[in-house]
């Protein structure tokens, strides 16, 4: 069937499933950051394009050196994961099947969403329109309950509005330390963040180092506009969260993101009380690999 897009937007589309394809080959084992913005259900739409291929493995020949890799990365495995463990003398090997853990379909690649408990609904029912469309399983990363508990006890259910501090604490409680902990033992990850989105993305690239992480990471739209992004949405019928017809061009926490006025920044509607360059919630922490600056925060938010 002919392709509903047309040049330049084809070749733009026919560019991203190269790249995509590029980042499976060399990471079978990376991992979709989805906050369900238009970006997300627009990289998931154009993952499911890509040929399956067979379930993702990770092998340690573990000895000393490696072993705090291992041991970091075991704790995290998902109920249907496999781990194999074999000590050959003093070496330890563990072979991991990370696929059914995260799709599926046994497609590339899993994808996850911080479930931080103060998401709007609509955001949480685009997981399951996800799911349905796609025939794919949404990994939902919670905060742990203990330490919500204890902010909420200390500080209030709402004190991220009494100061910056106060607001990254729960943002590294509800979103750094689970994002910390999906990406555990994964060699990439990949994010639907683009340059267009604000300032502090200014210089984003395609692909960088994530140095807070310790892991590769990929943000394929880096260079796409918001009208390429909606040209190709609305001509290949991909779903979309509904907030973004309702003036919510970023997607975030329902307490700490509001509806955009015509001509504000896409994302003056976060945080919309701080100062702009506070703007950020420690999930892309570095920008671009020489801009270590706390920046932004949600994988597509
Ligand atoms: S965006 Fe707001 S509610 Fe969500 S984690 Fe950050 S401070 Fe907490």
């Amino acid at each position: 069937m002919a392709s509903p897009l047309t040049t330049p937007l084809a070749d733009r589309w026919n560019a991203l499933l190269q790249l995509l394809d590029g980042i499976a080959q060399e990471h079978p084992d990376a991992l979709l950051a989805s906050s369900m913005g238009v970006e997300d259900t627009l990289l998931i739409h154009a993952l499911m394009q890509l040929p399956t291929r067979p379930g993702a493995c990770r092998t340690w020949s573990a000895d000393s050196e490696n072993r705090p890799q291992r041991d970091q990365f075991l704790p995290n495995l998902q109920p249907n994961s496999r781990a194999i463990g074999q000590k050959d003398g003093e070496k330890w090997a563990a072979a991991v099947d990370l696929q059914p853990a995260t799709s599926k379909s046994g497609r590339f690649p899993g994808v996850f969403m911080l479930d931080t408990g103060r998401l709007h609904q609509e955001t949480l029912d685009m997981v399951g329109v996800i799911e349905q469309r796609y025939g794919i399983n949404v990994q939902l990363m919670h905060p742990k309950p203990e330490a919500v508990k204890d902010y909420i006890a200390t500080h209030g259910l709402n004190a991220f509005y009494e100061s910056v501090e106060l607001r990254k604490l729960c943002c590294d409680i509800r979103k750094v330390e689970p994002l910390r902990r999906a990406l555990a033992g994964h060699s990439a990850w990949i994010t639907g963040q683009r340059r267009e989105q604000s300032s502090t993305r200014a210089e984003l690239p395609e692909t960088q180092w994530d140095e807070a992480f310790g892991l590769h990471k990929y943000n394929p739209l880096a260079s796409w506009s918001t009208d390429e992004v909606w040209a190709v949405v609305r001509a290949l019928g991909i779903p979309y969260n509904p907030l973004h017809d309702r003036g919510y061009p970023s997607i975030g926490c329902e307490c700490c993101t509001r509806a955009i006025r015509p001509g504000e920044d896409i994302r003056a509607g976060r945080w919309w009380w701080e100062q702009r360059n506070n703007a950020e919630c420690g999930l892309h922490t570095s920008v671009n690999a020489h801009h270590h600056e706390h920046t932004d925060p949600t994988p597509a938010a």
